[in-house]
């Protein structure tokens, strides 16, 4: 079972190649595909009655496995910067903890969300200023 953080919803529809170490993208790119995320990068597509099911986890998550800034379970070195993006997305989408079906979370997330939204969530993160998400999240 595939475990994501609720802001990895995000990113993982947003990823152009660009991570924290090579393993950690190889491992991006391995979920992205399993799960049919839809990323113009990649190429990869969700199906619209593709039912495949992620745990939701509060936490660390399978992403977080290869990322260098992984201290140890439940713990990052940017802590609370990201903690702070999972609650924001949290509120926002009403995301609850355990197991779901992936499509219904991007629906959930994808019918709702703005650019105000996005900003909101996303002005935290160090990659805010380098890449430009917004465009493949909100297809602006
Ligand atoms: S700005 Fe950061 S949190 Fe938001 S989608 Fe991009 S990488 Fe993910």
């Amino acid at each position: 079972m595939i475990n994501i953080r609720p802001h990895h919803l995000l990113c993982m529809r947003a990823y152009i190649g660009n991570g924290y170490s090579e393993e950690f993208k190889i491992e991006m790119e391995k979920v992205i595909k399993e799960l049919k995320v839809y990323n113009e990068f990649l190429k990869s597509d969700n199906l619209n009655n593709y039912i495949k099911k992620v745990n939701i986890v509060f936490n660390t998550d399978s992403l977080c496995e290869k990322c260098p800034n992984k201290l140890c379970e439940n713990k990052c070195a940017s802590q609370e910067k990201v903690s702070l993006i999972d609650e924001k997305m949290i509120k926002y989408f009403s995301i609850k903890e355990g197991i779901q079906n992936y499509i219904d979370l991007e629906n959930q997330v994808y019918n709702k969300i703005n650019e105000e939204i996005f900003d909101d969530i996303c002005k935290e993160c160090e990659w805010y200023n380098m890449i430009d998400c917004k465009k493949y999240i909100l297809k602006v």
